[in-house]
C-alpha cells in the first residue's frame, strides 16, 4: 500500500466530494487525485525525483501542501515538511541533514531562496498549482509501494539542539491513521479544520493523513487565530477541530465566543502539550460542550499515545486518560525498564503500530530510545492514579513549549553562543498565562554591552524562528554550576516562581 493511494481510492468513491477547503479554492477529490498525479509525475520527469529521494515542502497549510505531500509519496519518495517559520540557518541544516535536493514551496525568505541558489537545490513554487501542471499528464501514476517503504521523515528537535529527522514507512502511518479514524468516530461526512501547521506530526499524521484515509473534508487555512478558528466552524460546518493547548486558552477569552454556533462540532481535541484541568473547564464552559478529548502523544510515536475521553472530564480533567489508544499499549517503569506503583512516578513507555523507523541517520540516538523489546523512552515522567488515570509530572528533558510549539533551549544557547560578547547561557522556560511557557534566557556577558537585551534579540532573530528568540533575557554576573561544570537549571527556575 501507499498512502497517497488513499486519494486516488476517495477519487474513485467520492469523486465530487469536496476534498479540500482553503480560502481560495474548494477542490474534489476527483481534481485532488489528478494534480496528485500531474505533479508526481512532474516531480519525476523534471527534477528526476526517485523512489526513496527526500522532498521537503516549505508550505503552509494550504491546498498545495495536500497535494505536495501525496504527489511525493506517489513519487515513491519521502517527504520531509519543513515549518515555513524556520529562519534559514535552521532550513540549511534540515536539508543537510535530510539530503533533500528539491523543494516544494510557495512562500520562502529572500535568504532561504540565496541559500536554495547557493546549495544547488532544485526549488518549484507552487504559488500557482494550475498554471505550473497544465502541460504535464493527468494519466494515473502506479503508486504501489511496500508497505515497510520509508514516506515520511518528521523533524522535531533533540536536547542536542539539533532537530533530529523521525522516519515512518506506510504501515506506521497507516496503524497511526487507523488509531485516530477510530477513535475520533472519522466518516466521509466528517469536516476536519486544521489551522495548525501541517509540519508538526499530529496536525499533519492525526488529520491529514487519517482524514483523507476516510475521506473526510479538509477545512485549511494558514494560520490559527480564535477569530478564523470560529469564523471557519460557523462558516464551514466543520465536526473535528485539532489544536495546541493554547489555541483553546485564546479562543475561550474571545468576547464573542458566547453568540457564535457552533453546534456542528462533535469532537473539540487539543494535546501537544498540557491543559491545565482549570483551563480545560473553562474552555468546555466558553465553548458550551462536553466534547472535549485530550490526546497524548509524541512525534516518535506516530503521535500515538493516550486519550482522555469527555466523560472523563469533569473528573480527570487535567490527566492524559487512563488507557493507550487503538493500536497502542502504555507502561510506566522506573529507570531498570520495571514497572512501577501505584502514584509513584516513572517514565511512559509506548509501543505498537505508530511508532517511529527511528531516527533518521541516527543509530546511537535510535538506540536510546527504542527498547530491544520495541518500546519507546517518552522522557516523559507522569504517575498511574489509584483508579488508573495518567497525570503527566514533567518533561525528564528541558523541553519548553511555547505555544504549542517546542523549544529546546540548547539550540537557543547555542545561536546566543555565536554572538562574541556572550561568555555563558542557559535558557529556560518560566509560566505565561497565554503561551503556557515563554522562553527566558539567563546570560553572563564577557563586558558591558550597550543594550544587552536589545543587541542579544537582534543576534538571535536572523538565526532562530521567532517563537523561539527568549522574549526575556536577563544579564547576570554568573550562572549557578554543579561539581562537574554544569549549569543548575532547577535553581533559575525556582528564581522565576519566588
Ligand atoms: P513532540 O515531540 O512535538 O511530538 O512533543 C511531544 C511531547 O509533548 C511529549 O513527549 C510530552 O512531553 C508533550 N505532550 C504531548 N501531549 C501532551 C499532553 N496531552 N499533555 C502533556 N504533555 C503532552
Ligand atoms: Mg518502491
Ligand atoms: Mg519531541
Amino acid at each position: 500500500m501507499n498512502i497517497a493511494g488513499f486519494v486516488a481510492r476517495n477519487a474513485r468513491k467520492y469523486p465530487q466530494h469536496q476534498a479540500v477547503v482553503s480560502p481560495e479554492s474548494t477542490h474534489s477529490w476527483a481534481q485532488l487525485d489528478q494534480q496528485v498525479n500531474q505533479l508526481a509525475r512532474y516531480l519525476s520527469q523534471q527534477h528526476k525525483v526517485q523512489d526513496g529521494d527526500r522532498v521537503a515542502l516549505v508550505l503552509p497549510n494550504s491546498y498545495a501542501f495536500i497535494v505536495a505531500y501525496f504527489a511525493v509519496q506517489r513519487a515513491g519518495a519521502i517527504v520531509v515538511p519543513v515549518n515555513v517559520r524556520l529562519a534559514a540557518p535552521e532550513l540549511e541544516y534540515i536539508l543537510q541533514d535530510s539530503g533533500a535536493a528539491t523543494v516544494l514551496t510557495c512562500s520562502m525568505t529572500d535568504e532561504a531562496v540565496k541559500l536554495l541558489q547557493e546549495k544547488g537545490t532544485n526549488a518549484v513554487w507552487l504559488d500557482d498549482v494550475d498554471h505550473l501542471l497544465q502541460d504535464v499528464s493527468n494519466a494515473p501514476v502506479d503508486c504501489d509501494s511496500d508497505d515497510d517503504d520509508l514516506c515520511a521523515l518528521l523533524y522535531t528537535s533533540g536536547t542536542t539542539g539539533r532537530p533530529k529527522g523521525v522516519l515512518f514507512n506506510h504501515k506506521a502511518l497507516l496503524g497511526v491513521a487507523t488509531m485516530f479514524a477510530v477513535e475520533m468516530e472519522y466518516k466521509p461526512e466528517s469536516r476536519l479544520l486544521s489551522l495548525m501547521p501541517f509540519t508538526h506530526s499530529a496536525p499533519l499524521n492525526l488529520s491529514l493523513v487519517a482524514g483523507t484515509m476516510v475521506g473526510c473534508t479538509h477545512v485549511v487555512a494558514p494560520t490559527f487565530t480564535p477569530d478564523l478558528l470560529l469564523d471557519l466552524v460557523e462558516k464551514e460546518k466543520t465536526t473535528h477541530f485539532f489544536g495546541a493547548p493554547v489555541a483553546y486558552r485564546l479562543t475561550a477569552q474571545h468576547p464573542d465566543i458566547a453568540n457564535r454556533d457552533l453546534s456542528s462540532m462533535t469532537h473539540w481535541i487539543y494535546g501537544g502539550g498540557p491543559l491545565a484541568a482549570d483551563h480545560a473547564q473553562l474552555a468546555r464552559k466558553a465553548f458550551a460542550s462536553d466534547q472535549f478529548y485530550c490526546v497524548y502523544g509524541l512525534t516518535e510515536a506516530g503521535p500515538t499515545g493516550t486519550l482522555l475521553l469527555p466523560e472523563d472530564h469533569a473528573t480527570k480533567a487535567g490527566s492524559i486518560g487512563y488507557r493507550a489508544a487503538l493500536n497502542t499499549e502504555i507502561r510506566l517503569v522506573d529507570e531498570a525498564d520495571k514497572p512501577v506503583e501505584t502514584n509513584q512516578p516513572g517514565e511512559i513507555q509506548l509501543t505498537g503500530e505508530g511508532m517511529m523507523l527511528g531516527y533518521w541517520n541516527k543509530p546511537e540516538a535510535t538506540a536510546e530510545v527504542l527498547t530491544e523489546d520495541g518500546w519507546l523512552r517518552t522522557g516523559d515522567i507522569a504517575i498511574r492514579d489509584e483508579d488508573g488515570f495518567y497525570w503527566v509530572k514533567d518533561r525528564k528533558k528541558d523541553l519548553i513549549i511555547s505555544g504549542g510549539v517546542n523549544v529546546y533551549p540548547r539550540e537557543v544557547e547555542d545561536a546566543l553562543a555565536s554572538h562574541p560578547e556572550v561568555a555563558e547561557s542557559a535558557v529556560i522556560g518560566v509560566p505565561h498565562q497565554e503561551w503556557g511557557e515563554t522562553v527566558k534566557a539567563c546570560v553572563v556577558l564577557k563586558s558591558d554591552l550597550d543594550n544587552a537585551e536589545e543587541a542579544l534579540k537582534a543576534h538571535l532573530k536572523p538565526l532562530l524562528a521567532d517563537y523561539k528568540v527568549p522574549r526575556l533575557i536577563q544579564v547576570m554576573t554568573e550562572l549557578p554550576h554543579n561539581a562537574n561544570g554544569k549549569v543548575l537549571k532547577h535553581l533559575l527556575r525556582a528564581e522565576q516562581s519566588t
